[in-house]
C-alpha cells in the first residue's frame, strides 16, 4: 500500500484494520484472524472430549494450536480496544477524538462510499493523521533544526490544520474557490428543486448566479442585503426567499479545522441574527431562519447538517456526501499545492 501511495509510511497503522464505518480503511487483519482462529479450535478440541481428540491434546505440541500447553493464547483485540489504541496516540489521535464531535456515519462515508481513488483516500488519511511533512512537523515531530514560520504567511506556524484552513494567504484564492464548489452544489440542488433550472450540470463546471428571482421566491448568491441600520454581517452566502409563504432562509457555508467545527456552527448562527431580524422587518416576513452549514476541510460533518436541510427540504444524502467528496478533493488540493511552494 505504501508503494502505491495508498498508506503514508507514518499514517497510523491500526487505522487500517478498524472498520471504515468508524473511520478506518476496512482491512482484515491476518494475524488477529489466526489468533481468533486457533482459540475457537482450541476451545473445539477440549470441549469435545471424545477419546480420540483427548489424546491428541494429552500430546499435542507441535500443531500451532498447542494443546498441551493449558496457557490460553492473547485473544485478539476487539474494534473498541482498537479503536481506543487510535484515539490514543498523541498525534494520530486527535482525528478520531474530533469524529466524535462531528455525525458518525455522514463524517466517514467519503470512506464507506469508496467513491475516491487509492492515492487520493491514502493522501487525506494521512492529512487527518497529522503525519504531512509540514514545517512543523519537521520541527517537532522530526527534531529537525529549522525555523517552523508558514512559508506563505510567515506568521504562524506552519502546522496542517495551518494549510487545510488557517493561512490568511490562500484564504482569498484557494479556500474560497473551495468553498464556492461546495456553495456551488447547494445553490444548484436549491434553483433545480424550485424548478428555477432545468438540467443539472457538473458541480465543477456550474456557475452561480447572483440574482435569480421569479414570482414566488428569490435566490440570492453573495449579494450584500442593504438594510436601514447598519448590520456588521450583511452577506450571507446563500439567500433562500419563499415570497408565498412569506418566509427567509440565510445559508452560510464554512469549512474550518476539526477542532472548531461545532464553534464554527454556532457563530455562523449569531452572526446573521441581526441581519435576519432586519430582513423580516423589511420584507413583513414571518420567519427567518440561518442555516448554518459546517464542513470541516478534512471532510467531518455536522450533526445538525440533516435538520438543517431539513428545513428547506433538502435533507439529501447524495447532495451532502457530494460536498464532502469535493471538500476533500479540493483540501487534497490545497496541501499538495501548498507543499509544492518553494520559499
Ligand atoms: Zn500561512
Amino acid at each position: 500500500m505504501t508503494a502505491n501511495r495508498i498508506h503514508h509510511t507514518n499514517a497510523s497503522v491500526i487505522r487500517l484494520y478498524l472498520p471504515r464505518r468508524s473511520g478506518g480503511r476496512g482491512l482484515l487483519n491476518l494475524e488477529h484472524l489466526w489468533k481468533k482462529q486457533i482459540i475457537n479450535l482450541r476451545k473445539y478440541f477440549k470441549e469435545k472430549q471424545t477419546p480420540l481428540l483427548k489424546v491428541i491434546c494429552e500430546i499435542d505440541s507441535y500443531s500451532p494450536l498447542k494443546l498441551k500447553n493449558n496457557d490460553e493464547p492473547t485473544q485478539a483485540p476487539t474494534i473498541r480496544e482498537k479503536r481506543e489504541e487510535w484515539q490514543g496516540k498523541a498525534l494520530h489521535g486527535k482525528y478520531p477524538k474530533a469524529l466524535d464531535s462531528g455525525h458518525q456515519t455522514e463524517s466517514t462515508s467519503w470512506l464507506t462510499s469508496g467513491s475516491l481513488y487509492g492515492e487520493t483516500e491514502g493522501f487525506m488519511c494521512a492529512i487527518q493523521d497529522g503525519v504531512i511533512s509540514t514545517k512543523n512537523y519537521k520541527k517537532c515531530i522530526l527534531k529537525e533544526d529549522i525555523d517552523d514560520h508558514c512559508r506563505m504567511c510567515k506568521t504562524a506556524p506552519e502546522t496542517i490544520q495551518h494549510i487545510t484552513s488557517g493561512c490568511p494567504t490562500i484564504a482569498h484564492t484557494e479556500y474560497l474557490k473551495r468553498h464556492n464548489l461546495t456553495a456551488g452544489i447547494l445553490h444548484q440542488k436549491i434553483v433545480t428543486k424550485l424548478k428555477l433550472q432545468e438540467s443539472e450540470d457538473p458541480y465543477y463546471t456550474y456557475v452561480l448566479q447572483p440574482v435569480i428571482e421569479t414570482d414566488s421566491w428569490k435566490v440570492y448568491w453573495d449579494i450584500t442585503i442593504r438594510t436601514d441600520k447598519t448590520v456588521a454581517a450583511n452577506r450571507p452566502d446563500i439567500v433562500l426567499h419563499d415570497k408565498q409563504r412569506k418566509e427567509a432562509f440565510f445559508i452560510d457555508i464554512a469549512h474550518p479545522n476539526d477542532n472548531n467545527l461545532e464553534k464554527t456552527e454556532r457563530e455562523k448562527i449569531t452572526k446573521y441574527f441581526e441581519l435576519s431580524q432586519e430582513y423580516k422587518a423589511i420584507y413583513k416576513l414571518n420567519k427567518v431562519t440561518v442555516l448554518s452549514n459546517i464542513i470541516t476541510s478534512t471532510g467531518l460533518i455536522s450533526k445538525n447538517m440533516e435538520t438543517y436541510f431539513s428545513k428547506i427540504h433538502l435533507d439529501n444524502k447524495p447532495m451532502i456526501r457530494l460536498m464532502q467528496k469535493s471538500v476533500i478533493l479540493e483540501t487534497c488540493r490545497i496541501v499538495r499545492k501548498f507543499l509544492n511552494i518553494q520559499e
